[in-house]
Formats: structure tokens, C-alpha cells, sequence
């Protein structure tokens, strides 16, 4: 997390939106929605702030929040979960990952993580002195090696991390993949640690929780958050759920977090959670909208980006541009995007460790959580810088 001077690192988010302030580029980096949440949510907040919601919440969270999460997890999953000992809310979905994290591990436990990966995953398993085991996802599917997932796990694993769907490369995990996990997770008695925080973005068939798979309930953590589904990041209200005694572990380490995440705010989501169902059809409807422009967009430039199942994130192979641009990878790549095509992209290297990091040197990715116009502009620039 430092430098070798001593200094914090900036995160790769950081960096590139930085890099698209400097340009005036559109910021196809970090992750986060530039349209608003749904009308119904914000006048909920109003409401709960003005009916006195200004004290600290339970620290498990507000009783509505976590029955509306046991609820949206039964109709939409067929999970059930008690709301009282089976749901803890949290300061967003990164609250609900280190708190889980910390709350499992000892230090020299092994973690098994797939790379590409979201960055505090790495960071937590540091802060918790556990040791990372990372298996890659093989481009251009992203799918690993069933013989190096085996082998990933030992006697020493305590945890496995999924995330599904997958960010930053769009994948979602097949049914045999998840299979896998559960059968080697029940081998080794290891905990499932799940984030599915794009569980409303998946745009071809239902989303299909790690937790419905027989035998994964009883040692699966699910978290999620509202920033995704609900396009409010700067919420910051996420939730964990999962069998009693995991959750209770949960809780007490995130009781010297956060202590609660934010009252009148967890009121809001909760009401939000209870959305009809054609309320998740026009976010996905939308979503792949958005989705077309950016995959037309990197095809009529010249590149072959796989289709993304899911999440608002799409990765391409670059390296057909090298010779144009004059770089000599997707770091290089996006930061002459940057200046002449005014996009900015994030490189897929920066979510692996340095064993893997190489696989993914000519892969970029791009975020198309923006409102179409903005994406159409970002593609007629690109089209034009080439
Ligand atoms: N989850 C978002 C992304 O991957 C934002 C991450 C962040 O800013 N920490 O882009």
C-alpha cells in the first residue's frame, strides 16, 4: 500500500480519473454511474431524514434493510435467510468484504482469489497477514483451469473469493466452475466469500447465486450493496449474509469499523429493495443498451472485445493498436487513448498481482456505467483518433 519512499499509493481509480481530469476525457475508468438512482429512492431518503432517522442505526443495520435483503433474496433467489442473525449491513459491499475478511482469517491462513481481481480483495488478505493464492482467469474467455483451481486449495485454505459476475472482465462463473468451488470448499472446509455486487447485471438469464448450490449455503458469505443495482456508489450501504455464525463474525469486527452505516440512508435502500420486478428489466434494459454502443464502438474501431454477461464493464485486446499508437501495451495504450481519443480506460494488469499481471498486459477495460450520449461521444472519438 506504500511506495518505496514511504508514501500511500493512489489506487488505480485514482490514477485514471486523475488522467481523464487532466485530459478532459471521458472517465471510462472508475466504475460509477453518471445518472442519477431512482427517483422512488432519493424521496425515500427524504423522507427518512425527515422523519428523525438521525441517530446511530443498530449496528447490524435498520430491522426494514435487513428484511427487505431476506426478502429480495427469496424472491429473486429462493434463498432464505433470517433476518434477525443471518444479515449484518455495512458500509458498502468493501465494508462487508474486509469485515468478512478479518473476521475469518489468522495470519499464514491461505485465500484462494482469481485473477483478475477487484483491488481491496488483495489488500484485506495483507492487512489480515493471511496468504493470497491466486489462480488466473484465462483470456479471452477469463475461465480458469479446473487442474489450477484444484490445486489452489490446501490444508491451509481458509477462504475462497468469488465474484460473480466478475469484475473488471464482464464474465460470469458457470455452473461447473461454482460446482468446483463448492465441492473443494467442502473438502477443505473452507468458507465461500462471494461478492456479487452486479447481481442485477446480468444480461443473459438470471443471476445465479454460489449460495443456491447444494451444500454452499452453510459455508457462503453473500455481500452486496445498493451502489450497483441502484446506481448510488456514494451510498455506501452494502450487507452480508450467510449462515448465523459467520454473519455474528462478521459483525463484531465490523462493530469497530463503521460501528453502522448510514440510518437514514439504509430506510431508503430498504424500500428500494422491495422494487417490482419491471423495475431490475428497465436497469438491465438500459445497461445493455449502453453495453451495444461500447462493444460497436471497440468492433468499428478494429478490436474484438468479448461480449460482457455481466456487470457494466467490458475488456478488449488492444494489442491490434500498438503499432498505430506507438505503445507497447494497454498501459501504454490508455494513456495515449487519453490524449488523442479522449477515453480512459483502466488496464487489466493493474487488478493482478505481479505473477500474473503479464497475461493480462494487452487487455483493457472500460466501464459503460455513463449515460448513452456521453458513451456515443466517447465512441465517435475513438473512431476518430484512429
Ligand atoms: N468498483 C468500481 C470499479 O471497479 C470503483 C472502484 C473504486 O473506486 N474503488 O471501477
Amino acid at each position: 500500500l506504500l511506495d518505496p519512499s514511504g508514501q500511500l499509493r493512489s489506487t488505480i481509480f485514482e490514477e485514471m480519473t486523475a488522467l481523464a481530469r487532466r485530459t478532459g476525457s471521458v472517465n471510462l475508468g472508475q466504475g460509477f454511474p453518471d445518472f442519477d438512482p431512482p427517483r422512488e429512492m432519493v424521496d425515500a431518503a427524504v423522507a427518512a431524514l425527515h422523519a428523525g432517522h438521525h441517530q446511530y442505526a443498530p449496528i447490524v443495520g435498520v430491522p426494514a434493510l435487513r428484511e427487505a435483503v431476506a426478502a429480495h433474496q427469496r424472491e429473486h433467489y429462493g434463498l432464505a435467510l433470517d433476518p434477525d442473525g443471518q444479515v449484518t449491513v455495512c458500509a458498502g459491499a468493501t465494508e462487508g468484504m474486509t469485515a468478512a475478511l478479518l473476521s475469518l482469517l489468522q495470519p499464514g491462513d491461505e485465500v484462494v482469489m482469481f485473477e483478475p481481481r477487484y483491488d481491496l480483495y488483495g489488500a484485506v488478505v495483507d492487512f489480515a497477514q493471511a496468504v493470497p493464492v491466486a489462480v488466473p482467469l484465462l483470456p479471452p474467455t477469463f475461465t480458469p483451469d479446473p487442474d489450477d483451481v484444484r490445486a489452489a486449495f490446501s490444508p491451509r485454505t481458509r477462504a475462497v473469493i468469488l465474484n460473480d459476475p466478475h469484475n473488471p472482465t464482464g464474465t460470469v462463473a458457470s455452473r461447473e466452475f461454482k460446482q468446483q468451488l463448492v465441492e473443494l470448499a467442502t473438502e477443505f472446509d473452507a468458507v465461500i466469500l462471494t461478492d456479487e455486487v452486479y447481481e442485477h447485471l446480468r444480461y443473459d438469464g438470471p443471476h445465479e447465486p454460489i449460495a443456491q448450490l447444494p451444500g454452499a449455503a452453510a459455508r457462503t458469505l453473500s455481500v452486496s450493496s445498493a451502489g450497483k443495482t441502484f446506481s448510488a456508489t456514494g451510498w455506501r450501504v452494502g450487507w452480508v449474509s450467510g449462515p448465523r455464525d459467520l454473519v455474528s463474525g462478521v459483525t463484531a469486527v465490523k462493530t469497530y469499523l463503521s460501528h453502522s452505516a448510514a440510518a437514514p440512508l439504509q430506510h431508503a435502500v430498504a424500500t428500494a429493495l422491495c422494487s417490482p420486478a419491471s423495475f431490475y428489466e428497465r436497469l438491465l434494459g438500459d445497461y445493455r443498451e449502453r453495453r451495444d454502443v461500447v462493444v460497436s464502438g471497440l468492433r468499428a474501431a478494429g478490436l474484438h472485445p468479448p461480449m460482457p454477461e455481466g456487470t457494466f464493464f467490458t475488456v478488449a485486446d488492444v494489442s491490434d493498436l500498438y503499432p498505430l499508437a506507438g505503445v507497447q501495451d494497454a498501459t501504454g495504450l490508455a494513456h495515449h487513448w487519453a490524449e488523442t481519443a479522449g477515453v480512459v480506460g483502466i488496464p487489466v494488469s493493474a487488478f493482478a498481482g505481479p505473477g500474473n499481471r503479464g497475461l493480462y498486459a494487452d487487455w483493457l477495460r472500460l466501464a459503460f456505467c455513463k449515460r448513452t450520449d456521453v458513451l456515443r461521444g466517447a465512441m465517435a472519438g475513438l473512431a476518430a483518433s484512429i
